[in-house]
């Protein structure tokens, strides 16, 4: 294996707001080509170290590397990457050719290639003839690619997104995030994506960061994060788990930690003499969602589990008692949160 540079990379860097140190001892390294997302809660510092990584903040202490060189004081115009932002940031008194074309006006180069460019990039956003138009007319979805589209105009290694596809509906986000995906193979970029979307970071990602706090609690890929989570916190906010004490599972629990998590798909309707472990209550609520039947139980010991089983024609109704079984396998050992 050769040795080679990371494309981005944070060493032991905190950063504070005031008197609120909001970015904690964060490490992370992202290698080139990778497609890698910084996942958390609202607030948990991901919008500032995208915001380090790109030179709209110098840490308090700790450093910034992009491509093997030390950027932590280099000027954000200066460093090897572009930005895009939840709210596009077009201009609205150019056409959408123009806005594209930016990077490479501000430059100087010459208007045949500014306008080659800025048409060869919609055609690749798919919005292609939409040069002469104005920002105005164009829908959110619209927007959102030419945003993009401006940000690959001055081919980056290293591309920053902070939310970009926070405001589009459902669908068209699903659509953006494949095309985003593809847009990343075609060109070999370097992605370093912010979301707070936890679906959004497991379908585009190959690796993530979990953050809390200000720290980074676990990174790996979507499946080390699914199958592995390291705490509760990771449990719940990767994919949603049920967190249970080790009372509760008896002998099906090896091992020696206090809480394990069970996915709610893990959990599956039983009969009371069937064997393997049981965990036995009553039916609180349940909701049909199509793919699957959502069961809610408060189990004989006053906790409440999630289960969700395969759509049934007739689930069981609230009040109604139900017992659950599961493979011992599906039980993930989880450590004690770290503290504060
Ligand atoms: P995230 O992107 O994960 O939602 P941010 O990095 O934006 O989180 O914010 C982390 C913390 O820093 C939050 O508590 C936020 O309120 C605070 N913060 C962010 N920007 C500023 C700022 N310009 N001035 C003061 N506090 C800020
Ligand atoms: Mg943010």
């Amino acid at each position: 294996m050769t040795p080679q540079s990371a494309a981005a990379e944070l060493r032991g860097v905190t950063m504070s707001y005031g008197a609120a140190q909001v970015v904690r001892g964060v490490n992370l390294s992202v290698r080139p080509g990778e497609f890698y997302s910084l996942l958390g809660p609202s607030g948990s510092g991901k919008t500032t170290c995208l915001r380090l990584i790109a030179g709209f903040e110098t840490p308090d202490s700790g450093s910034v590397h992009l491509y093997g060189t030390d950027a932590t004081r280099q000027a954000a115009y200066d460093r090897p990457v572009n930005t895009v932002f939840q709210d596009y940031a077009l201009f609205p008194h150019m056409t959408v050719g123009q806005n594209v074309a930016y990077p490479l006006t501000v430059r100087g180069r010459p208007k045949v290639e500014q306008e080659r460019r800025a048409g060869e990039l919609l055609e690749l956003v798919h919005l292609p003839g939409f040069a002469g138009r104005r920002v105005s007319q164009l829908s959110g979805g619209q927007r959102q690619r030419v945003a993009l589209a401006r940000a690959l105009a001055h081919a980056p290694k290293l591309l920053l997104l902070d939310e970009p596809l926070g405001a589009l509906d459902l669908k068209l986000r699903e659509a953006m995030q494949s095309e985003l995906r593809t847009l990343h193979g075609q060109l070999g970029l370097t992605c370093i994506y912010v979301t707070h979307d936890q679906g959004e970071a497991l379908s585009l990602s190959d690796r993530v960061a979990v953050f809390r706090d200000g720290q980074v609690v676990q990174e790996g890929t979507p499946h080390d994060l699914y199958e592995h989570p390291r705490t509760a916190f990771v449990a719940d906010f990767v994919g949603g788990a049920n967190v249970l004490p080790r009372g509760l599972m008896g002998s099906a629990a090896t091992g020696s930690a206090a809480q394990y998590a069970l996915r709610p798909e893990r959990l599956l309707l039983a009969s009371t003499d069937a064997p393997g472990p049981h965990l036995t209550g009553r039916v609180q609520g349940s909701g049909y969602l199509g793919a699957f039947t959502r069961l809610e139980v408060v189990l004989d010991g006053r906790q409440t589990v999630t289960a969700h089983l395969p759509p049934l024609t007739s689930p069981p109704r609230p009040g109604d008692p139900v017992t659950l079984t599961y493979d011992p396998g599906d039980l993930r050992p989880l450590e004690p949160e770290a503290g504060g």
